[in-house]
């Protein structure tokens, strides 16, 4: 009896975007066991190996227990007082730009908002990111432009109700894998398409697969573009009267021609023609769907926005089975978009503009005054700042970038010039935790409650079902104690917990594309399977908390421009960052491993099932016919070299990777040392998915 529950309740997975719901078994109050919720709009009864394991990770022997100071163990005390000691030295005496937070799409909105204010409006920093810039950044900068805000439109349901599914640079079968049941589950006989370098589980599975050359996505859209426009497969009506300036981007488009674009893209112009055609012929609701392919790329906002301009070209937006949709990586990445306070003021306001400081310090009740003027620098130039001196002190808050960001010798360089490096975690083995002066232990997923925001914009709520190790503290408790001993709780008195944070945010996205004024607290996200974005009081008084209808934008037509019309947004292809050369003749891309996998695994890496799920050694998939060349037999050890650095891997010789490719997974903490740092100039996202590098044998 030791192991039956007495009791369940409910929550929302920690890990990825898609927002699974998860039923938890408790007994005596703490959760010992957990199955996926049958009854939850978004997984329908299913969970991937991380979720199932959601649970195990907060038992790991390595977790933060206490503060550590220089690596000893202190008193929290010890610990609040040497944070506020050294932050505000470094402020007082170099200004507001000396010091800076990164911080993470894994916790609550609640949390993030709450750092987020706290360190721009109580601490006054002027510079923070999230790791959302290494996923999400890309997709923000193309809808705002587009669009007029950031506004994926989509609903899982259009995984079902499609004729036509593209998708570009996304490999869901094993990195959304209950997002791809929900494409199995699609009875209309879909066809599948997949644009990606690598014959990926996912291009296994589809009726279509467009191989092209490493970040040459960008000209096959316009290509597409192309030949949709002289196939005559435009909606000519939505053009018209929900876009502006077409006529501009067919005139652009009309250099595409497919002997062009077969030449730059490897693929013939037989499959050009079938893709176009699939696109348009008998009009299908067509869906695209893109992730970090696309979003990790030196032109990636252009990219995103060519697919947003086939959707508007075909009019397929607004509609069942259709949108120009990016699905979203961490599970609260989403959140991050809205509430981080990083990029966009708090509900996606525009920290320059006055009447939008003035709203937020009304919604908030912090004086206007407190309120930076300009947003943050990006990630990448929060780390020239920090290279050049003028950033000393960075404050890490559930993230492992030491592992994980581009070009990682480079950032641990940097690090390493730092005064004052503080890591917030769960872990205190990370390779950032490892470098840290000050380690604040941290509660993580089950052990806090608050809300995610899933790639379908939909709010979840998750309960703390667990204590949190040692003197381990929630994220949110970690910011009240700081706001405290800093001194200025008196601008947070209202902020007592994550409901009433929750309380403050929706004043602020009041009138705003993410107006959420008409959810009534986390009771209706509890009651109610998750609430998409918007819901104002008016969409409320209509809304019916025991059904889980779905819910996509631009049912009407009308965009969030000024004038309600999506714009077609172009430019050139520009050359490619890094390309491959004599002494470097292979392209390197990385990206996911494996389903049990999750980013840098702080947390999957401590679960001996998903363990079982993994290849035990790096394995590096090289081309037969490379490997031929280069005398290379499957399962030799090799190296792989790069200007930067090199590895050594275990070679998996396929012919899922072209010849003069080859695929490294992203979670072995030695591959950001070969990767190449190039970022797109719109969105600042880095590009991981082509570098330089040679193969040897070992
Ligand atoms: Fe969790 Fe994502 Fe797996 Fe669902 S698919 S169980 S949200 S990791």
């Amino acid at each position: 009896s030791r192991l039956l529950p007495d009791a369940t309740t409910k929550a929302i997975c920690g890990f990825c975007s898609t927002g699974c719901g998860l039923k938890l078994h408790l007994k005596d109050g703490e959760a010992i066991n957990l199955t996926p919720d049958p009854d939850y709009p978004v997984n329908l009864g299913t969970a991937c190996p991380k979720g199932w394991e959601a649970l195990a990770v907060l038992d790991a022997p390595d977790r933060a227990t206490m503060p550590l100071l220089h690596g000893k163990p202190v008193e929290w005390d010890v610990a609040l007082k040497y944070f506020c000691e050294k932050m505000k030295g470094i402020l007082d005496t170099h200004g507001r730009e000396a010091a800076a937070f990164l911080s993470t799409g894994q916790i609550m909105f609640e949390e993030m908002a709450f750092l987020g204010s706290l360190a721009k409006f109580g601490m006054g920093m002027l510079h923070g990111d999230g790791n959302t810039r290494q996923c999400m950044a890309t997709a923000v900068t193309a809808y705002k432009e587009s669009f007029g805000f950031d506004a994926p439109p989509f609903t899982y349901a259009d995984f079902e109700e499609s004729d036509v599914l593209v998708f570009i640079g996304a490999n869901p079968c094993i990195a959304h894998p209950i997002m791809w049941q929900r494409v199995l589950s699609n009875e209309r006989n879909p066809e599948i398409i997949v644009v990606d370098p690598r014959k990926t589980e996912t291009a296994m599975a589809a009726t279509q697969h467009y191989a092209i050359k490493p970040k040459s996505d960008l000209t096959l859209l316009y290509g597409i573009a192309h030949l949709i426009i002289r196939e005559g497969g435009v909606n000519q009506n939505f053009i018209n009267e929900h876009t502006n300036n077409f006529e501009e981007f067919a005139k652009f488009v009309a250099d595409y021609t497919p002997d062009r674009v077969s030449a730059e893209t490897g693929i013939s112009v037989e499959q050009l023609n079938k893709f176009a055609q699939t696109i348009i012929k008998g009009t299908p609701r067509v869906s695209f769907w893109w992730t970090m392919g696309v979003n990790q790329g030196h032109q990636a906002t252009r990219t995103a926005q060519a697919i947003i301009n086939l959707a508007l070209m075909t009019g397929n937006i607004g509609k069942p089975g259709t949108g120009a949709n990016s699905i979203t990586g961490q599970c609260n990445a989403m959140g991050s978009r809205l509430f981080s306070n990083t990029t966009s003021l708090l509900g996606g306001h525009d920290f320059r503009n006055l009447a939008h400081r003035e709203k937020v310090a009304a919604a908030t009740g912090i004086p206007v005054h407190r309120i930076p003027d300009q947003p943050s620098l990006a990630y990448d130039q929060i780390l020239d700042a920090a290279d050049s001196g003028k950033v000393k002190a960075i404050w890490f808050v559930a993230t492992n970038p030491s592992h994980s960001w581009i070009d990682q010798s480079r950032f641990n360089r940097i690090l390493d010039k730092l005064d004052f490096i503080v890591v917030q975690d769960m872990y205190c083995s990370t390779e950032t935790a490892k470098r840290a002066h000050l380690v604040l232990p941290a509660a993580g997923w089950g052990e806090k409650e608050g809300c995610f925001i899933n790639s379908e914009r939909r709010i979840g709520y998750s309960p703390k079902v667990r204590r949190a190790p040692g003197q381990a503290l929630a994220d949110f408790h970690i910011f009240r104690l700081i706001a405290h001993y800093w001194g200025c709780d008196d601008l947070f008195r209202g902020w007592t917990s994550p409901e009433a944070v929750f309380r403050v945010l929706q004043r602020c996205t009041e009138n705003q594309p993410c107006d959420i004024t008409g959810i009534n607290g986390h009771e209706m996200l509890r009651k109610s399977g998750g609430v998409q974005w918007p819901l104002n009081r008016e969409q409320a008084a209509k809304f019916d908390v025991s059904t889980s209808k779905q819910r996509r934008l631009f049912a009407d037509g009308k965009f969030y421009t000024l004038d309600k019309k999506a714009k077609f947004i172009f430019d050139p292809p520009t050359e490619i960052p890094d390309q491959a050369r004599d002494e470097y003749p292979l392209v390197l891309i990385t990206g996911r491993g494996t389903s049990a996998q999750w980013h840098t695994e702080t947390r999957t890496g401590k679960s001996a099932v998903l363990a079982k799920m993994i290849p035990e050694e790096l394995m590096l998939d090289l081309n037969v016919n490379d490997a031929r060349h280069l005398k290379i037999s499957d399962g030799m050890s090799v190296r792989v070299i790069s200007p930067r650095a090199e590895l050594t891997a275990k070679a998996r010789l396929t012919t899922c990777v072209n010849p003069g490719e080859v695929f490294l997974p992203m979670h072995d903490n030695r591959v950001n040392q070969l990767t190449y740092a190039s970022f797109d100039p719109y969105s600042r996202q880095p590009s991981y998915k082509h570098s330089a590098v040679r193969v040897e044998k070992a």
